[in-house]
């Protein structure tokens, strides 16, 4: 197949924006495609020279391209690059040179799909020393037998600019239409497309085996699947009513979506974009190779960084610190992970995403074993909006964004690659950032483990209510503490402890050691959110909630100029929740 028909067409696709007309022109292209070579053209004209999860990638550089169209063209590469400023686009640059052409060349031999395809791999597969030499030639000789256009479109390939504005739906559209016996036929391909994520295999099999086939596609681990995706609703209410007055809701945790393939002892792991990030993180391999207790299963999970010491959420932004190339390693002990899981798409041969999401639910359970590290995601049943609330309060307050409130219907399928009302995420609307310090009375403490296990491994903080002359709850805290302050703490705590709360103390959780109130420290959080369980100024935002501190962190200043009435009141959390409320973005 000459590559000039692919030219052609793209050229007719730049020059349309109306939908209908590029799957025209896309049906014309795929019908004039041989068999063998359908998945290439599929791959090409998206871009690429297969699906994102393969990890292969054509990139290269603009400054490498210019060289190339210098070398295949016989300018400088000064004169190139200028030109490249005024023109604005490499790909018209290398078009325009080409007809230009002073190294006359005698043998011009036609591109053919195959010999692009195959250089483009080459380049793509380059690496080491002498890979910029190799890539450099190989383009320049690609360009060297181009037409103008061709050479247009080689080079937009290469440097990822091609553009041409085709989505997946539109190639998906194509091939109902050309091989497919018309429109009808697009569902059935996109299901195959929604379990494969391989858009070349699913033109390949129709293309080769017929429409039958594509009935016929199997889910298969190592294959990611497109992930489902939530709606977004603002009110319990609405929520419930949406999904038929009753739902799972689960803590929407604030990490990264994962969705784990287990094949035998092979393990492999996808983002929510489908890149294979299985050698960003070797923990969660191994965690998901212990815990996922059948030969072969797909399980989704969202896996969160924690702190090694407290077994706490930490925020989204440290987990991106996981997200590298080098060091690996030390990244792994600086920032162990746990994975809270939500989803079971395959279980031993059998396809799942057809069941309703509690028959899914009920197989994750069944098939993985809990442990420190791996945790089915936290949830409730209910019918209630005041219980969503409530959970909901809970969940920012553990380090959450919120819910994802989820159908139990009989129709609670699993929409590969699609956002439905299946799922409805419950976010909040306002948050209320921490600007100030507080100062804060330890009331109680928390056993720790791993390195903390001769020590605490949290504080439980409270503030001063004037009015009623107790301390109040808001928060425990397990960051910021050296390994000095944890030496120092239960040597200063020691005169302190009592075998149990203290009669002015209000606290809705049960301390494994408590204080009476006399030490105040120093801690500042991310925000002050509303919260079920910590009682600081109950009830003085919202009926029943009282205030808590977000992600607290221990500055290191111990306040023993002050006594314990001298703590930050409730009063002023009260206010600086209040008065830094803003709208939360997105
Ligand atoms: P957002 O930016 O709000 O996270 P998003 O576009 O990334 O949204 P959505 O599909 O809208 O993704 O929201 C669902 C996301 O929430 C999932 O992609 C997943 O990463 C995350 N998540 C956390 N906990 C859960 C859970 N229990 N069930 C499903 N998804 C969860």
């Amino acid at each position: 197949m000459r590559y000039s028909l692919i030219a052609d067409a793209y050229k007719e696709i730049e020059a349309t924006a109306r939908r209908l007309e590029m799957t025209e022109l896309l049906v014309k292209l795929l019908k004039q495609t041989p068999k063998d070579l359908i998945d290439k053209v599929v791959y090409m004209t998206q871009g690429k020279l297969c699906p994102d999860f393969f990890g292969i990638e054509i990139g290269i550089a603009e400054k490498l391209a210019v060289r190339a169209v210098a070398k295949a063209t016989g300018y400088s590469e000064k004169t190139i690059k200028e030109n490249v400023t005024t023109i604005g686009d490499l790909g018209e640059t290398t078009e325009i040179f080409l007809q230009k052409k002073t190294q006359k060349t005698f043998f011009h031999e036609p591109l053919t799909v195959q010999m692009v395809y195959s250089s483009l791999d080459k380049m793509a597969r380059a690496t080491g020393p002498g890979s910029i030499e190799l890539k450099t030639s190989i383009l320049a000789g690609l360009l060297t037998n181009a037409s103008p256009e061709e050479g247009k479109y080689v080079i937009r390939i290469v440097t990822g600019n091609l553009r041409l504005g085709i989505a997946d739906m539109t190639v998906l559209d194509a091939l109902a239409v050309a091989f497919g016996g018309g429109k009808d036929a697009r569902k059935y391909l996109e299901r195959a497309y929604n379990i494969s994520s391989d858009l070349g295999k699913v033109a390949k099999t129709v293309v080769v085996q017929g429409m039958e086939a594509v009935g016929e596609f199997q889910i298969s681990p190592g294959e990611p699947i497109r992930p489902m995706q939530a709606e977004r609703l603002s009110s319990p209410v609405e929520i419930l009513e949406k999904l038929g007055g009753k739902c799972i809701a689960e803590f929407k945790y604030d990490g990264e979506r994962v969705q784990a393939h287990k094949n035998g002892d092979q393990i492999t792991l996808f983002s929510r974009r489908l890149e294979n990030i299985t050698d960003q993180y070797p923990d969660s391999c191994e965690l998901i190779e212990n815990c996922v207790r059948v030969e072969s299963a797909i399980v989704e999970a969202e896996c969160v960084a924690v702190d090694p010491d407290t077994g706490e959420m930490k925020p989204f932004q440290e987990l991106m610190h996981r997200r590298r190339k080098h060091g690996i390693a030390e990244a792994m002990e600086e920032i162990p992970v746990s994975l809270f899981m939500f989803d079971a798409l395959y279980v031993d041969g059998e396809d799942l995403t057809l069941e309703p999401y509690p028959i899914r639910r009920r197989n994750l359970k069944k098939i993985i074993e809990q442990g420190c590290h791996v945790k089915m995601a936290d949830y409730i049943v209910t019918d209630d909006p005041d219980e969503l609330e409530w959970f909901f309060e809970k969940a920012v307050e553990s380090g959450c964004e919120g819910l994802v409130c989820k159908s139990m219907n009989k129709d609670s399928v699993y929409q590969a690659g699609a956002r439905g009302w299946l799922w409805i995420k419950y976010k909040r609307d306002y948050k209320s950032e921490m600007a100030d310090t507080v100062d804060l009375v330890v009331v109680g403490a928390f056993h720790g483990r791993g390195k903390r296990a001769r020590t605490y491994g949290a504080l439980l903080l409270a503030a001063y209510d004037a009015g009623k002359d107790v301390f109040q709850t808001v928060t425990k805290c397990g960051t910021g503490f050296t390994d000095e302050d944890l030496k120092k703490i239960p040597k200063l705590m020691k005169e302190h402890k009592i075998p149990h709360r203290h009669s002015r103390v209000r606290s809705n959780i049960e301390a494994d050691v408590w204080f009476e109130p006399k030490v105040v420290i120093e801690v500042i959080g991310a925000e002050i959110t509303l919260s079920p369980i910590h009682v600081c100024a109950m009830g003085v935002i919202k009926r029943g909630s009282g205030l808590a501190i977000r992600f607290p962190r221990f500055t290191g200043n111990y306040r023993l100029d002050k006594s314990a009435e001298d703590a930050t009141s409730t009063n002023e959390i009260a206010e600086m929740y209040k008065s830094r409320l803003k709208k939360a973005a997105g």
